[in-house]
């Protein structure tokens, strides 16, 4: 079947107005791909994609306020109400062999051309009020069956562009369904190739199933030979066995459990994927058999940093993720004190979501000590708790003098002083009520009489 009238969408009040005008000016107008895709799931859609037989040019000449968003992939935005919507001409992709653009785009003014080219079932179907639902590859019953299914041949899809792989995984994971048996064959055939594609492309699609609802499912991509070619360092982990009182997994599948009992961000989902990943290569294995892994914090968040890199994450996601890694094994005892020294040390900014993360992590830890583990993980955040409801001082820049009122105060400038601001800091996180200048000035005309540094003399 392929057009079902039975079918209504509500489509918003812009997307109808858009398809009407284009209709009257004797074109073909649909909503299409993930839009109709999450309306039939009952959704609410992100965005409304439109798919038209009128050429980007036509398009500009039926509404005033267009944008050219990308003209030579036939795509024009439309504003309607203060509101972009993305308005592309029916097409067909070349191949996309440099792993980024498809080599070459031909306008088409068949629906069906332009829904053969698109990823999956479950993406290729168009809707309008007038003809309702169409639907040429079953779509909707892949919906129904939860199935994840190229459009065509599989390994002609994914020889096309590799990155549909990723994709395929990626909805898996956001909508829970299953990869049609020869789609996931393929995946599994051609997963080498998806060495040609961009390493921006790649972290979309990894970003979006870390942060959906079954981030588990990148054992798929591991299974498939996907993290082979963009984290190896994972199926490193995933062959690598804990014997040790606290685990019951191997590396990878702690890995994965962790991932899952965390709040869904990317900062913290990142950082379970990556907190264990350097475990791999600090293994060692004791008399009694007993597996060790020291030092594997520090050489996950090494290898945190070149991953991230390596992926293209920006700079304050790669920064906050490297040193979460870094700290998520830090002990932190039980006093006011310890806990303002941790959350200096890691940045007050960064402090909950390290206990967010050690959480996490015990989640995915064997049953042995858990509630004592939790408890101490619960008591240094109610400890942080009245911390921050004290407002206590924390860092240098919460310290009640800095660097001029010391050397105002006859201190010599040079490195002396930054040790002496350090010892400052250091006593009023024991004793947040020193936080005062004149005890604080007091203290380090004492200090600079202790220095033998005679550039503190
Ligand atoms: P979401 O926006 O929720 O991530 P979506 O389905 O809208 O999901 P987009 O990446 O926005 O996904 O793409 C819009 C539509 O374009 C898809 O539904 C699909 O029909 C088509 N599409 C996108 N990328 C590809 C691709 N690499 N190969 C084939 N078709 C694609
Ligand atoms: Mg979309």
């Amino acid at each position: 079947m392929t057009k079902d009238r039975q079918i209504q969408i509500d489509l918003p009040r812009d997307v109808r107005e858009i398809l009407a005008a284009l209709r009257s000016a004797g074109y073909e107008a649909f909503a299409v791909g993930g839009c109709v895709r999450d309306s039939l799931l009952g959704r609410i859609p992100d965005d409304w994609d439109i798919t038209t037989s009128a050429s980007p040019q036509e398009v500009k000449q039926v509404f005033r306020r267009t944008v050219d968003t990308g003209l030579q992939h036939g795509t024009v935005t439309v504003l309607q109400s203060g509101t972009g919507y993305e308005v592309t001409t029916y097409r067909v992709d070349g191949n996309y062999s440099d792993g980024r653009h498809p080599d070459s785009v031909t306008f088409t003014r068949s629906l069906a051309e332009d829904l053969c080219r698109r990823d999956f079932t479950i993406n290729a179907m168009a809707y309008a009020p007038q003809e309702g639902l169409v639907d040429l590859f079953g779509g909707r019953q892949d919906l129904a069956d939860g199935v994840i299914r190229a459009v065509g041949e599989p390994e002609r899809r994914f020889s096309e562009d590799a990155l549909r792989m990723m994709r395929a995984v990626r909805f898996s994971a956001q909508l829970g369904f299953s990869i049609a048996p020869e789609t996931f064959a393929a995946i599994r055939e051609l997963a080498p190739t998806l060495a040609r594609v961009s390493a921006e492309r790649i972290r979309v699609e990894l970003v979006k199933t870390l942060l959906s609802t079954h981030p588990e499912r990148i054992r798929e991509m591991y299974e498939a030979g996907l993290t082979a070619v963009f984290l190896p360092e994972l199926d490193a982990c995933m062959r690598v066995p804990q014997n040790h009182p606290h685990h019951v997994y191997t590396v990878g599948e702690h890995i994965l459990r962790s991932v899952c009992a965390v709040r869904a961000d990317t900062v913290l989902r990142l950082t379970m994927l990556l907190h264990d990943i350097g475990k791999a290569q600090t293994r060692t294995t004791d008399e009694n058999g007993t597996d060790h892994f020291y030092g594997h914090a520090e050489r996950s968040a090494e290898m945190a940093q070149e991953i991230l890199r390596r992926l293209r994450f920006d700079n304050e996601t790669r920064e906050k993720t490297v040193r979460l890694v870094q700290a998520h094994d830090r002990m932190i005892a039980q006093t006011p004190a310890a806990v303002r020294k941790a959350a200096a040390k890691i940045g007050p900014d960064l402090f909950p979501l390290l206990l967010e993360v050690k959480e996490a992590d015990l989640a995915a830890q064997s049953d042995h000590c858990r509630e004592e583990k939790a408890e101490a993980i619960r008591a240094v955040r109610s400890l942080y708790e009245q911390i921050l409801a004290d407002a206590d001082c924390l860092t240098l820049k919460d310290l009640a003098v800095n660097g001029s009122d010391l050397i105002r105060d006859g201190a010599r400038p040079g490195p002396g002083l930054g040790k002496i601001l350090g010892a400052l800091l250091e006593e009023v996180q024991e004793e947040p009520s020193r936080n005062t200048r004149a005890y604080l000035l007091a203290r380090a005309r004492e200090l600079r009489g202790m220095s033998r540094d005679p550039g503190n003399a």
